[in-house]
Formats: structure tokens, sequence, C-alpha cells
């Protein structure tokens, strides 16, 4: 079930002379070999990327929808296959990585579309000139996809750079590389011509350090922590290169007296757990009404304590194992300094069992201020739930992180919605509900959360230029 893992560069499948296991954090046993790249493998990759750019940006919008649009049903034609992939090398359950290749071909589907819709606009002018604003692909874009999507992760980077007429080489994560390989793989034989979609995998920073300060790479395009992204810029910015991060998150959830407290206490606690809490903008920082405080932390914590965790291939789980081994002393360093510091470890807490990396669904109360966590985005399924005097209050609290990525709120009272609209800084503010992101809306960060948006009628913005032309027939 799990798929053979090469490099695909100029349309090829290749391997290396140097590969690194890829492990099931179920049972740490070894899925498969990966090919590392070597800085020939690079610039093969780099050489067929310029040629891919110079065929895909000279191919019609409709042609490139209409190819990507191919790859996303064969896509799901293959959705048990990916799905399995996803689950043996990431861990979460199957149900959810069902979900996720849906969620893949989603993208696509969207941005597709999207690539017909890149207008551009007139400018009134005096008679015998013309302004016209054009949108054309911006070049070679050098992507970099995180672990914690295998599939929907590179599907973002790949379908805005397809749909926008760029080439791309993306580095996907080493830890789960299937979800990549399978995307490849569907482009391969939706016949996307050799050289424009080019994947590579190896040491991150090798990589990096190599790919980002080449001429024809014009745009950088990172999912993953805020220090690497800051790294990532810094390189981009020697050679004047555009970046588009998505970087980490630690969403606040404000709760008002006014909701459904065991209904907002019971999905938080769900959705808190989904994919382990790996996911930037997962649900984190609970900061509750004091009304309400008592009522929604029993509620909450007597939910996360009964999650079933275990190895996603099994029917009935709802959280699998963190995806690697260094997230759990990450954790627990994250949780012992919250109790040290006077925290109430509600539920969890340490690591599960001595095979596979799990970790407790955890729920941390009455954290105070200078606990890391407080600061530090766990990236894990930790939650930390602290009582609030007043919206002012909360929102206060909210804001005090750097980040910026997804805030939540629970209430139904206008004038608390709007003042939530205007002053919790986010980029994605959900109200009732604890989803953060459709296709069809834009997606991104402020503050230290990056910036660009992926997604929505902004998505493909990063990805080309704006050319004025002055025409001029005197
Ligand atoms: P990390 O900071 O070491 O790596 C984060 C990602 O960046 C990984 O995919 C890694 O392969 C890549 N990376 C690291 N160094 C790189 C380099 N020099 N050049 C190019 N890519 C590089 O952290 P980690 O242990 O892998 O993940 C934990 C942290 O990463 C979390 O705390 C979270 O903030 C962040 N993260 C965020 C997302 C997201 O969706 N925004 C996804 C995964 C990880």
């Amino acid at each position: 079930m799990y798929p053979e893992l090469k490099l695909f560069i100029a349309g090829e499948w290749r391997t290396t002379g140097r590969d690194m296991p890829v492990v099931n954090p179920a049972t740490e046993q070894e899925l498969g070999r990966l090919p590392y790249a070597e800085k020939s493998d690079l610039d093969d990759a780099l050489d067929a990327a310029e040629k891919g750019f110079r065929i895909w940006s000279a191919t019609s919008p409709r042609e490139r929808g209409d190819t990507i649009l191919r790859a996303a049903a064969l896509m799901r034609e293959r959705q048990e296959e990916i799905a399995q992939s996803i689950t043996l090398e990431h861990g979460k359950p199957l149900a959810q990585a069902r979900l996720e290749v849906i969620r893949g071909a989603e993208f696509f589907e969207w941005d597709a579309g999207e690539a017909m819709r890149t207008y551009g606009r007139i400018i009134p002018a005096a008679r015998g000139h013309k302004f016209s604003v054009h949108h054309q692909p911006i070049g070679v874009v050098a992507a970099f996809s995180p672990w914690n999507f295998p599939m929907s992760q590179p599907a973002r980077k790949i379908a805005g750079a397809l749909a926008s007429g760029c080439s791309i080489i993306l580095k996907a994560a080493e830890e789960t590389p299937a979800g990549a390989v399978h995307i490849a793989r569907a482009f391969e034989d939706a016949g996307l011509p050799a050289g424009v979609l080019n994947l590579v995998f190896g040491d991150p920073a090798e990589i990096s350090s190599h790919l980002i300060p080449q001429d024809p790479v014009r745009l950088v395009a990172f999912t993953g922590s805020t220090p690497v992204g800051r790294h990532l810029t810094t390189l981009a910015s020697e050679n004047m290169t555009s970046v588009l991060m998505e970087l980490g998150g630690h969403a606040p959830v404000i709760v008002c007296e006014d909701t459904d407290v065991t209904a907002a206490a019971t999905s938080g606690a769900i959705r808190k757990m989904r994919n382990a809490g790996q996911v930037c903008t997962s649900p984190t920082r609970f900061f509750v009404n004091e009304g309400i405080f008592e009522q929604f932390t029993d509620t909450f914590v007597a939910r996360a304590a009964q999650t079933v965790v275990g190895n996603g291939m099994e029917a009935g789980v709802e959280m699998g194992p963190l995806a690697n081994d260094r997230r759990v002393p990450a954790l627990t360093a994250l949780v012992e300094d919250a109790r040290a510091k006077g925290a109430t470890v509600a539920t969890g807490g340490a690591r599960l069992g001595n095979s596979g990396y799990f970790f407790e669904p955890t729920v941390l109360v009455n954290v105070p201020d200078d606990a890391r966590i407080m600061q530090e985005e766990p990236f894990g399924p930790v939650a930390v739930i602290n009582p609030v005097t007043s919206l002012d209050d909360a929102i206060t609290r909210a804001n005090s992180v750097p980040y910026g990525l997804a805030g939540y709120a629970f209430t139904n009272r206008a004038d608390y919605i709007d003042r939530l609209i205007d002053e919790v800084e986010v980029g994605n503010l959900s109200i009732n509900t604890l989803e953060a992101s459709m296709p069809e809306t834009p997606f991104g960060g402020v503050k230290s959360s990056g910036y660009g948006r992926e997604g929505g009628s902004e998505g493909l913005d990063n990805y080309m230029i704006v050319k004025n032309v002055w025409h001029s027939s005197k």
C-alpha cells in the first residue's frame, strides 16, 4: 500500500546515492527508504523548471485548468490508496486521511477555476494612450511543505503555482513524502509537461540554501514554523525574491457567557485533538468567561479524556500518534514548565505507552501568563483553559502573542461580534465554529504568522506579477 519513494525531476522518477528511512509513527517500523537529493539533482530540477516554465506559462489558462482537473479526478479515484499511505506515514486516523485527500483535490479544483479569472484591468487615459494592467506568472517557484498534512499541504502550493502558469520545485516533508509522491504521479498520468512539477527530498537546510538564491527562482512558498520562515525569508531577500509564508499560529478561543457551554466545550475538545493538535489553526488558548468557566472546563476535560487514541489504521480511533519523535520531548517540556509555574494538569500530560510517538490528550487549567505555553505554539494535543472577566480581558489576552493566524469565538451577541471582527489580530476569525479554512476562502496570517494568502480569489496573487502597460500611439 505504501508507494515506492523517488524524486521526480524533468518528468522522470529517480533515486540517488543517499537515502533515509521513513518511519510509521504508530509502530516505529520502517515503511520505505527516501532518496535524498544531491546538488546535481537540484541543478537538474532548476534546469527542468526553467524549461517547464517556458512551456507552461505559454499554455492557456483553460488548458492548464483542464490538466489540473484531470489530476484532481485521479486523486479522488485513488482516495483509498493515498489515504492509507498518509495514515501509515503520519499516523492520523484513516477517516481523517480520506477527508484530507478530498480537501487536497478541492484545492486543485478551486485554483483550476481561478486560473481563468486572473483578470487585469484598463485604466482610462488621454486619447492616443492606453494603460492596461496584466497579471503574469512570476516564474519558477521553490516550495517547502510540512509533515502535518502530507497531501493537502503540497496540494496548496502545487495548485497555486500550476494554476498561475508557474513551474515549481517542491521539497515536501521527509517524514511524510507519500502524499506528494501521489500528487506527482497523478499529474504525470494527467499529462502535465515534463519539468513543470518537480519533487525533491533531502536535507531541508541544504536544499533551501542551494535553491533559494538561484536566479530562476522568483517565489519561495513555505509552510512551517516561524523561525524557519524567517530564515528562508532572509535567504530570499538576497535576491529580492518574493515570499509566501504560512507560519505558526497559537489560536485563541474566546468563549462568552451567552454561548451554549456544553456544545462549545465538546466541540472544542474534539477539534483540539484532531490531527493530534498538529495543525497551525488548532484551537489552543481557551479564554472562558468566569461565569461559565467551571462548567466549560469540566465538560471539556471529560471529553478530552475520552478521546480514543491509537493506531490510525484501527476503526474507532480518534487521535493517532504525534508525527515524529521530536514532538514528544517538545510537548513534555511545555507541560512540565506550565506545571512548575503553577498550572493544573487536568488530564493527560505525558507520553502514552513505550512504542509509537503517542501523547495523552492534555488539558492545562489556570495557566499563568509566564508559562512558555502561553507564548509558544504547542503543535500537539494540548489545550489551555483560563478564565477571563470580560470581553476586553479576552481580546487583550487573545492578542498577547506574536502570532495571528486563526482565532475563534463563541457568542451570539451582535455587539460582541462587531468588536471581535474589529479587534482580534488574526488572518482568519471564526465565530461559533472551529472550522478555519476552505478552498474558496483566503487563508493566511498577520504578525509573525506570515504573509500572503492561499485559497480564495486572492490565492494566485503571490504567484503572479502585476505588469502595467502604457501603449502610446503618438
Ligand atoms: P522545524 O521548525 O524544524 O521545521 C518546520 C518545517 O520546516 C519542517 O517541515 C522542516 O522540514 C522545514 N525546515 C526546517 N528547516 C528548514 C530549512 N533550513 N529549509 C527549509 N525547510 C526547513 O520544526 P518541526 O519539529 O518539523 O515542526 C514543529 C514546528 O513547526 C511546530 O512548532 C510548528 O510551529 C511548525 N509547523 C507548522 C506547520 C504549519 O502548518 N504552519 C506545519 C508543520 C510544522
